[in-house]
């Protein structure tokens, strides 16, 4: 199976529009693998993508990517949502146009809970449907799906104890391999429900209370406030020691975080054990067993 992780980035994308510390100055400048700009993943053979950040148009260019027939939405925050608009480019009908309902439309797949939060905050339907620039489907918790002979399972868990399942997951299951791709809020992420045979897992990265230099991001008390429902950089680690996927690739990495792609670089070899490594904009990551990698 062949992924490319278009976005690494997260809810700060880097660089920070008004910034000028160290990490956006370097990713002005040098732009990829310095700069991240949202939080979005292809999977080849199944012709999906995982949410849709604003950057997700310039993000299907850049990697050349022509035909996308699904997109898989993690969650109903902005930063993962707000480039949905992309469905209006996907699977277009040629000229001369004579209705503006596609023949072929992308499908969206979301949960039920996701929808019903998309239609509230972002008026999807309207949007997209009634324009028939898209289809949605549900696909609920341990629900499967099939995307171009991939199987596709969802996973669902809560934002915050005793909550409703808000979060979503998406295992893509080929028969020869099988990534899973959570791409953020996953502290509740019951580990003890993902397979043991996991050859792929691309999911977020955590917060960091320090950069690099031992200089703290956060004061003592939004720190314990955003750690009670956000994942830490550690307790991803420990997650990923859990379930020992062949690979893990990091994403949802937020310029927050003070790190740049050479800093992520030198931290990757502290967990060579794990075979884990920081994601960056437009990664190519093959699942293929006579991949070199
Ligand atoms: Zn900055
Ligand atoms: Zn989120």
């Amino acid at each position: 199976m062949d992924v490319t992780l278009l976005g690494s980035g997260g809810n700060f994308p880097i660089p920070m529009p008004t910034c000028d510390c160290r990490i956006c100055v370097e990713a002005r400048e040098r732009g990829l693998p310095f700069s991240r700009e949202g939080n979005a993943t292809f999977v080849h053979d199944a012709k999906a993508l995982v949410d849709a950040p604003e950057a997700i148009w310039r993000m299907l260019n850049r990697e050349r990517i022509a035909d996308v027939e699904y997109v898989f939405v993690s969650h109903h925050h902005s930063d993962h949502v707000r480039g949905l608009r992309v469905v209006q480019a996907l699977g277009r009908e040629g000229f001369p146009m004579s209705d503006w309902e596609k023949e072929n439309p992308p499908t969206i797949v979301v949960s039920e809970n996701t929808y019903q939060l998309l239609r509230r905050a972002h008026g999807i339907v309207a949007d997209y449907e009634d324009w028939g620039f898209a289809e949605f489907a549900f696909l609920n918790d341990g629900e499967t799906m099939d995307c171009n002979g991939v199987e596709v399972t969802c996973c669902g868990w809560e934002m915050e104890p005793g909550g409703e399942n808000l979060i979503f997951g998406f295992q893509f299951d080929d028969g020869e391999s099988k990534t899973l791709v959570t791409p953020d809020e996953t502290k509740f992420l019951d580990t003890d429900r993902l397979p043991s045979d996991l050859d792929l897992w691309v999911r977020e990265c955590g917060l960091f209370r320090t950069g690099p230099d031992g200089n703290p991001v956060f004061g003592d008390d939004l720190w314990e406030a955003e750690t009670e429902l956000e994942i830490t950089f550690e307790e991803t680690v420990e997650q990923v020691r859990d379930v020992r996927p062949a690979r893990t690739v990091l994403t949802e990495i937020d310029e927050l975080f003070r790190r740049s792609y050479d800093d992520f670089r030198e931290l990757e070899g502290e967990y060579d054990e794990l075979n884990l490594r920081f994601g960056h904009d437009g990664m190519e990551i093959s699942n293929r067993v006579d991949a070199l990698e």
